[in-house]
């Protein structure tokens, strides 16, 4: 059976992917399934460089196929800020450090000028060069103060217009089917079948 790697080491989106590869008898494996070390320099200064990087990285040290993703946070009043830094904006992954800072920079920005997006871009690459590009993204815009308790990241502070709740407020399968990963996921597998038949 042929194997596609996902650039990661979470288990939550190993599983996401794992179901979502299940129709095409692909076996999906992440980075803890080998135990080569890999060092990811993600120092790019767009989501396309960053899982364009990961993808790299990844297929050059295992030669397989490999397919990785970078999403963040875009505010539109903050010049576009967290964007590819929203995982350390204020700690490292420290969602709570994060969340305290964006709205700390926001305060004072009025209900209309607080709008974002979440965006992801997915890159998957195979080693005779074939490369699959998507992306995704959702509109809402940034609370005064966090609402729900799903979710992760800066969800509690993402309103999003047409649920009229926090991406928080959202259960797991609501968040899927409108989320900027989900949607990238979407044109992801709208190409996959050529992309990996190539
Ligand atoms: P990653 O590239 O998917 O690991 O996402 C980078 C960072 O963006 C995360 O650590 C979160 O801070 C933020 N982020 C990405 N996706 C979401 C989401 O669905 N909800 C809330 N925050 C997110």
């Amino acid at each position: 059976m042929n194997s596609l790697v996902i650039a990661t080491k979470n288990q939550g989106k190993a599983r996401e992917y794992r179901e979502m590869f299940a129709p095409y008898d692909i076996e999906v494996k992440t980075l803890a399934d080998f135990s080569t070390p890999i060092k990811i320099n993600e120092n790019g200064t767009t989501f396309l460089e960053n899982a364009t990087i990961k993808a790299q990285t990844v297929m050059d040290k295992l030669g397989v196929p490999v397919m990785a993703d970078d999403s963040g946070l875009v505010v539109d009043a903050l010049d576009g800020a967290p964007g590819v830094h929203s995982a350390r904006y204020a700690g490292d992954h420290d969602d709570q450090a994060n969340n305290n800072k964006l709205l700390h920079e926001l305060q004072g920005v009025p209900t209309g000028k607080r709008t974002a997006h979440f965006h992801t871009t997915i890159v998957a690459l195979k080693p005779d060069g074939a490369k699959l590009v998507a992306n995704g993204r959702v509109n809402g815009r940034i609370l005064t103060k966090p609402r729900g308790e799903n979710g992760f990241g800066y969800d509690p502070l993402f309103y999003v217009e047409q649920y009229g709740c926090s991406m928080a407020e959202l259960t797991a399968e609501q968040k899927n089917a409108i989320s900027h990963r989900g949607e990238a996921l979407k044109e992801f597998l709208d190409h996959f079948a050529e992309w990996w038949n190539k």
